[in-house]
């Protein structure tokens, strides 16, 4: 009987590169009897295949639906091609251009299979800690340069075995053509050294053991990992955790947890479904989880319930576990107070020799940094805090550009963004460009991205601030004669959820943050903008209130407190108080009282009124410790609602002063102050973007800003919304904070160049 056969040429975008489609695809056509063809390519996969057309169905549709773990396909497009009647299935050489692939695969965790063997004393990577497969293990992270193949990653030392090569060339096998595959005969390997760079074991099992025993004695180790070197103690141990903290130079920021099952987890954090979820997925991300049980030193998170944890995702790290179950340790980035995280194996030794007591140490290069991802969940949405190891670099399908377009971001929490094609790639999380270290950082991913995704920026895009690091290098490439274009702050902020969420239109934006420069000069951070990607306009915002002291106020909140008393009741409020009154005397002279109106500081300032803080070490710890103490809270004090007044609306935080003062003197509990304050911000909040519906018949509302990191604030502000029938946008794939800062600022360039 005669049957219908078929001929396709197929071509797919997208991650398909170095994470197993051609295996996939071979094996698929040998699984239908399929004859042709798959190749890599510049572009992605191009496969042809023959077959009878039920088969040829049959496999195109599972190319679409069941694609390899790590595979991200774009776009798949095929089309009718002459019969060739080829005699075979074959992966055929790559072809090389001059036009490079933007799709480089993110570093994931180990995964299920690679671990099952790295546990079976009988297998060849038995306890070989650099055991991987094309489904898992590092990638953006040891990726020197495009095309991907082993030559241009840091693996290109460690000629592959005749075992492993085995693997390598057969297209079945999971390993075929995995470029970081290695074992224990050809591979990198680790080492345990003491400060002073003495070896004391290169024996894996050794080295887990010994590692377990030096922090259940409380040591400090430093451990080499993905993205770079993590800090390690025993986070039951007080002492050891403290040491670690006064070492490193930090007082309050909470460290971050590892633990080597949910079970352990669940022991003393509460899991949700959707946090199991987030815990378990390749990327491994920490995930920020209530407290339960005081199982971990308070000095982990000092004064702080929510903690972050993540799992093991390194075949070491679990190796580690296996040596001890019940294990939880502080692993968190390698680094000195808010320098970049250190990768390098000198550096380590120059950096963190006088903080961790011994080395875990390998002999293959990082090349590209990056810490671990942070995400957290509110009502079962999650959300990302800092976007890095396991995301990066995964792009953002976009509008397509005709020139390549940099995005240099904000001075805090800072990535930078490329766009070229139809893809906008963020960098990994930088961090705050303040710290010349962190700015050389900055300056040599950039140069690295411009490399491996083949970009020539055309046009430069930067914050309106006259004084950001990320500003002046935008002024770099300016003075080259490239086309530069300014991007106001909040705009960038509500413009990234746009983006992030693909919606095109125009919407209520509602971007509440710590410090963004304004349109008249001023700290803009209490936004309620009319907006689309193209334009916006400022529709309300919170009263405008003085930093005495400028930057000094942002660390000395007690500073801001009284500035808002000062705004509200006049200078009589502090008599006789010395420190106080020269505040008073800056604030009456108007000398150095920059004017601001950021949700940011108002947390601050009543944090400060509250008694709950005196003054910070990083940004967010006033408005978190009000966070906490509101969650405390049992009493619902009765709100009097504030609304917006004015042509451009202003709401007047002198009522929100006012009426924490009059709960203050009426003797009530500083948790119930605080849970009052979330309630009537979130109230306030709902109103404005009521009046600001009936203006401009808009019923989107786009949520940014990192003070939505509060997650107290945010389940408030989300029902409220929700209870008034608005259409809510939050972004997904990109934090509220400064780090959606590049995204928005390219989403807003090509914006303005489409429009033009
Ligand atoms: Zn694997
Ligand atoms: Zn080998
Ligand atoms: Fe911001």
């Amino acid at each position: 009987m005669f049957e219908k056969r078929d001929s396709w040429l197929i071509r797919i975008n997208g991650i398909v590169q170095g994470v197993g489609f051609r295996p996939f695809v071979y094996n698929l056509a040998e699984k239908y009897g399929l004859k042709g063809f798959v190749l890599n390519n510049t572009e992605g996969v191009t496969i042809r295949v023959e077959g009878k057309s039920c088969s040829v169905e049959a496999f195109l549709q599972e190319v679409r639906t069941n694609p390899p773990p790590l595979a991200q396909i774009s776009r798949i497009s095929n089309e009718r091609s002459e019969f060739q009647d080829f005699k075979e299935f074959s992966v055929e050489k790559s072809t090389a251009s001059d036009k490079r692939t933007t799709f480089i695969p993110p570093d994931t965790g180990v995964c299920a299979e690679c671990l099952r063997e790295f546990f079976d004393d009988g297998d060849r990577r038995f306890h070989y800690p650099f055991i991987t497969c094309t489904h898992c293990g590092p990638r953006f992270s040891i990726i020197e340069d495009i095309p991907y193949d082993r030559e241009t990653t840091a693996m290109k030392v460690f000629p592959l075995c005749d075992d492993c090569q085995k693997e390598y060339d057969l297209p079945p096998d999971r390993r075929f053509h995995t470029e970081p595959t290695a074992c224990g005969t050809c591979g990198p390997r680790l080492s345990l050294l003491d400060r002073d760079r003495k070896l004391i074991s290169d024996d894996t099992d050794n080295i887990a053991r010994q590692t377990v025993e030096y922090l259940k004695d409380g040591k400090i180790l430093a451990i080499k990992g993905v993205g770079g070197f993590h800090l390690a103690v025993d986070a039951t141990n007080d002492e050891a955790v403290d040491l670690l903290r006064e070492r490193k130079r930090r007082p309050f920021k909470p460290f971050a947890l590892m633990s080597g099952s949910l079970d352990t987890i669940e022991s003393f954090l509460h899991i949700s479904p959707k946090e199991t979820e987030m815990l378990l997925s390749k990327e491994r991300p920490i995930v920020i989880l209530k407290e339960t049980k005081p199982l971990v030193s308070r000095s982990v998170a000092p004064e702080l319930t929510f903690l972050g944890v993540m799992l093991p995702y390194t075949p070491f790290q679990h190796l580690l576990f296996a040596n001890d179950p019940s294990l939880v340790l502080v692993m968190t980035s390698g680094n000195i107070s808010e320098e970049p995280i250190v990768c390098g194996n000198d550096e380590a030794f120059d950096k963190l020799g006088h903080i961790a007591d011994y080395f875990v140490n390998f002999d293959r290069d990082i090349v590209a940094q990056s810490d671990d991802s942070v995400l957290f969940a509110v009502d079962e949405e999650p959300y990302v805090i800092r976007r890095a190891k396991g995301f990066v670099p995964v792009p953002v399908m976009s509008s397509p550009t005709l020139r390549h377009i940099l995005a240099t971001g904000a001075d805090l929490k800072n990535n930078f963004a490329i766009a070229k094609d139809n893809v906008i790639i963020q960098s990994q999380y930088i961090g705050d460009l303040e710290s010349p270290l962190t700015a050389g950082v900055y300056r040599s991913t950039l140069e690295h991205f411009e490399k491996i995704f083949a970009v020539k920026p055309e046009i430069v895009v930067s914050d309106m601030h006259p004084n950001y690091f990320s500003s002046a290098i935008a002024a770099e490439y300016e003075q080259m004669g490239l086309k530069r274009i300014r991007v106001q702050h909040h705009h960038a902020h509500i413009a990234s959820v746009l983006e992030d969420r693909q919606i095109d239109e125009k919407v209520i934006g509602i971007a509440f943050d710590g410090t963004g420069y304004g349109l008249d000069g001023r700290i803009w951070g209490g936004e309620f903008l009319i907006a689309d990607r193209n334009s916006f306009a400022r529709a309300a915002h919170f009263s405008y209130f003085p930093l005495p002291g400028g930057e000094k106020a942002i660390k000395e909140v007690w500073r801001i407190g009284l500035a808002l008393l000062y705004n509200t009741f006049g200078k009589d409020l502090y008599p006789g108080n010395p420190k106080r009154a020269m505040i008073v005397q800056l604030l009456e002279k108007n000398l150095n009282s920059p004017l601001c109106c950021s949700v940011g500081r108002l947390f601050d300032g009543i944090s400060a009124i509250l008694g709950v803080s005196e003054s910070v070490s990083t940004e967010a710890e006033a408005a978190q410790k009000l966070e906490e103490l509101a969650l405390a809270g049992k009493k619902e004090l009765p709100l009097s609602p504030i609304l917006p007044v004015g042509d451009e609306l202003v709401i007047d935080n002198s009522f929100i002063v006012r009426q924490v003062v009059e709960w203050l003197q009426k003797g009530e509990e500083p948790a119930d102050i605080a849970r009052g304050f979330h309630k009537l911000l979130a109230n306030t909040t709902v109103n404005t973007a009521e009046i600001l519906r009936n203006r401009y018949q808009l019923s989107r509302v786009a949520l940014s800003g990192g003070v939505f990191h509060n997650r107290f604030l945010l389940h408030l502000i989300m029902k409220g919304l929700a209870k008034k029938n608005f259409k809510i946008l939050t972004p997904r794939d990109t934090p509220f904070n400064d780090g959606c800062m590049a995204l928005g600022q390219i989403v807003v360039a090509k914006a303005m160049l489409a429009s033009i």
